[in-house]
């Protein structure tokens, strides 16, 4: 039994004298934060890799996601999933929007969209789709559904960096979609985020929301937060994005090694894989049904024992957190209840050798 600790997931990194060569200008201007020469070449970078017209930097993208909300000064009820990390449904919350959970497809985990028209009523204002795992959501008919009933849609696009529908950046869809940058995911600034978004009075707002919303030397427009990006972020990320490509295309590797063990097993189901989506491949989701013969829990207790670390993510349910007091039902978003019931994301990152890929699948299988 090898002591070696999996992990479920590793940060990307570029070398040391990459990050170091890439500081060297901060210690000489000592301008640390409030948007300074790596935010804003960091920004211009993303414009062009994720192909958006305007991306807006923040600290994480918790705040990215709040603020988003923010801008658009909405009111009433958002049509959501609990399916999700909860940064989507506290960012609702924290607006003082009131989350109505819809049911999401089994074979993508993202929003059903045949569900969301009989949640609409006439305090409906916008939709917050969530594109889970590296798959997209059913853009066409939520832009078809949002144009109906006049609703605004922001995307959480955490699991989507450098995705593209149909050759066409992710971040160009709906109103806004928030990356997030955090240590964890495809792309780090360690942490980080960004609202993609194709308006652009929006960079005015986005911006008061991130810096308190001062305006001016004398000026304070808005009741704003603090969530600025700071300069050694944002040189993470520029060294980061230089290997991003190179990172993803190893991900595949071991996407498809998981494909090659896992697929058809009975009882083990895989996440779909979608026509048209260029993907990032930043999970490895697999579902445990019955038929298997072991829970969910029990594999990944099996996995432990050989110091392998998979997650259930996600279970909870948002809508089943504590801090929600039961106010909601989770049993009105049943495939969300089953899939959060009996999914397990495998490890998954670039430096996973298929060597381990095999053997975790063998601890599996056997
Ligand atoms: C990571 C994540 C977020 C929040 O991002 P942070 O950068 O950690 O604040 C939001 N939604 C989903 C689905 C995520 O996975």
């Amino acid at each position: 039994m090898s002591k070696e600790k999996i992990l479920v997931t590793e940060s990307s990194m570029p070398s040391l004298e990459e990050y170091v060569e890439e500081i060297k200008p901060i210690f000489e201007s000592k301008w640390l934060t409030n948007m300074g020469e790596k935010h804003i070449k960091l920004q211009e970078e993303l414009e062009k890799y994720l192909k958006v017209k305007h991306i807006t930097l923040f600290t994480n993208g918790h705040m990215a996601l709040y603020s988003a909300l923010k801008t658009l000064d909405l009111k009433g009820e958002v049509i959501t999933t609990p399916y999700t990390f909860a940064s989507t449904t506290h960012a609702i919350v924290q607006n003082g929007l009131t989350p109505v959970f819809c049911d999401i497809e089994k074979d993508t985990f993202t929003i059903d969209t045949s569900k969301i028209e009989e949640l609409i009523t006439d305090k409906t204002c916008a939709i917050v789709p969530v594109h889970v795992y590296g798959n997209v959501c059913n853009i066409e008919e939520i832009e078809r559904i949002a144009k109906k009933h006049n609703l605004k849609v922001i995307y959480d696009a955490a699991h989507v960096f450098g995705v593209e529908y149909k050759g066409i950046g992710i971040g160009n869809f709906g109103d806004m979609s928030m990356f997030s940058f955090h240590a964890t995911k495809v792309f780090n600034t360690i942490e980080g985020g960004g609202v993609a978004y194709n308006c652009d009075d929006y960079t005015k707002k986005l911006n008061l929301h991130k810096n308190f919303g001062i305006t001016g030397p004398e000026t304070t427009e808005a009741v704003g937060m603090n969530a600025k990006m700071n300069e050694f972020q944002a040189a993470m990320g520029l060294c980061n994005l230089r290997h991003v490509d190179a990172e993803i295309e190893k991900r595949e590797k071991v996407a498809r090694e998981y494909r090659k063990r896992l697929e058809g097993i009975k009882g083990i189901k895989l996440s779909a894989i979608q026509k048209n989506v260029k993907h990032n491949y930043a999970y490895f989701p697999v579902v445990f049904e019955e038929e298997f013969g072991k829970t969910r829990d029990q594999v990944k207790e099996e996995l432990e024992k050989y110091n392998i670390y998979s997650r259930k993510y996600f279970y909870p349910l948002t809508s089943d957190f504590e801090c929600y007091n039961k106010q909601y039902d989770s049993s009105k978003t049943p495939i969300a209840k089953y899939m959060s019931d009996r999914v397990l994301t495998l490890p998954m990152y670039a430096d996973l050798s298929l060597e381990n890929v095999n053997k975790i699948c063998d601890i599996i299988l056997n």
